[in-house]
């Protein structure tokens, strides 16, 4: 079975969906920096978003597969699953690590919506992709956790009521490991806004909705923290198998999103009395991106169908996403290439996309990072840092 016939049903609904999104809409928001509000609400109210949480928790239980097909098509249509992606892959870190008491507080009304768990607070200015160097600290008084620090690209966060925020409990070089002495703390970002908590938007060359955190004596209740106190990098490294294979599939979508708007471009063009496409120096770079985009999204059916079995799949995930995130963006760039002066015009919505899918080269890791765990997991060599 091929990748696109796969959860056709889910396909198709979804796509039925997307289609009362429809490009005016979301350059109108990408003029003002603005938030899809309804298109959020309405994944939300038919259940899109909800997919990975179990039945006995108000979801529709389903692997995550089916998650990638809705992402999939959410791009590939041409909408932007970026807003509020982290709601279908956040609540894992609770999931699996959360006591049975926060579960069935928090992830019935995160299943309908009630709650947004959109927020996810990692990066820092200072330590970057070296995480083990976080500064923000959660100090522990008695049933309180008094959080100090500053978190940069945390996105969603004026559009979530909850935050999953990794911090340091006790100094890095108190710890036996660099990796020990974080914690996992959920933020009710509700109460914490009048308490400690300043956030402020960063504008973007896309329309992302990211922000810097400002944790100002900001008090948590010890008993938000999630899973035992100093394990909190595992639980966060956990995670991020799910976020990296949900992205590529999102990757694959913008990838054919290209690939499709190139291709009927090209038959449709006439430029010295025939289509453009008759060229092949016009087909041969669109004929590649689909080749691109094809493999890639193998790749990312490989990872799924290994997440989905229980299998270790870290190198799989970081491969999907790497192959998936170049795929996407050399299809970008010969989509342009293909629509010359138009693609640059705003109402073709392929400058938007492109601009869209280039974060996914940086974030949630950037290339770089892939390539040097796979040089040093997969393939031996030695560590460089
Ligand atoms: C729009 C946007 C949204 C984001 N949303 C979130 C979010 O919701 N939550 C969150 O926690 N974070 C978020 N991030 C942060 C994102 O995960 C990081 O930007 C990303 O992981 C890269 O980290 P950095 O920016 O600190 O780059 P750095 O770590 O400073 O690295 C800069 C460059 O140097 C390279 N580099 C660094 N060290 C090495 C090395 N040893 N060898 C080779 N190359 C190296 C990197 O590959 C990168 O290209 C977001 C970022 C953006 C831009």
């Amino acid at each position: 079975m091929t990748d696109t016939e796969s959860h056709s049903d889910i396909r198709d609904a979804v796509r039925k969906l997307c289609a009362q999104f429809p490009g005016p809409y979301w350059r109108a928001l990408d003029r003002d920096r603005a938030y899809p509000t309804e298109f959020v609400k309405t994944l939300t109210q038919q259940g899109w978003l909800s997919v990975l949480i179990p039945e006995a928790y108000g979801g529709a239980g389903l692997g995550i597969s089916a998650a990638c097909a809705v992402l999939e098509e959410i791009h590939r249509s041409g909408c932007n699953g970026a807003a509020c992606h982290a709601q279908m892959y956040t609540m894992g870190t609770l999931l699996r690590h959360g006591s049975e008491d926060q579960k069935q507080r928090y992830l019935p009304k995160i299943a309908s919506g009630e709650l947004r768990l959109q927020a996810f607070g990692v990066t820092e200015p200072t330590s970057g992709t070296d995480t083990t160097r976080i500064q923000t600290f959660a100090k522990r008084q008695g049933d309180t956790y008094i959080v100090n620090g500053y978190k940069i690209w945390i996105s969603r966060a004026e559009h979530s009521d909850l935050m999953v925020l990794l911090c340091r409990t006790s100094p890095r070089d108190d710890s036996a490991k660099p990796s020990d002495g974080m914690s996992v703390l959920l933020v009710d970002m509700r109460t914490a806004k009048r308490n400690g908590l300043t956030i402020k938007p960063v504008r973007t060359m896309l329309n992302h909705a990211t922000t810097e955190l400002f944790f100002d004596n900001l008090e948590v209740p010890a008993e938000n923290l999630i899973g035992k106190e100093g394990q909190g990098f595992k639980y966060i490294i956990d995670g991020m198998n799910a976020e990296r294979i949900l992205i590529a599939a999102e990757c694959i979508g913008d990838g054919r999103f290209f690939v499709d708007r190139a291709s009927a471009y090209a038959k449709d063009r006439s430029v010295f009395g025939r289509p453009i496409g008759e060229n092949q120096g016009v087909q041969f770079p669109i004929a590649r991106a689909h080749v691109g985009v094809t493999s890639a999204s193998l790749m990312v059916d490989h990872a799924a169908q290994l997440f989905e079995a229980g299998k270790p799949c870290g190198s799989e995930a970081n491969m999907a996403k790497l192959t998936a995130s170049e795929a996407s963006w050399f299809a970008a760039d010969v989509c342009i290439q293909t629509h010359g002066g138009f693609g640059f015009a705003e109402e073709y919505d392929i400058e938007r996309k492109f601009r869209e899918t280039r974060l996914y080269q940086v974030a949630p890791i950037s290339t770089n990072l892939i390539l040097s765990h796979v040089a040093t997991h997969v393939l031996g060599m030695p560590k460089s840092f």
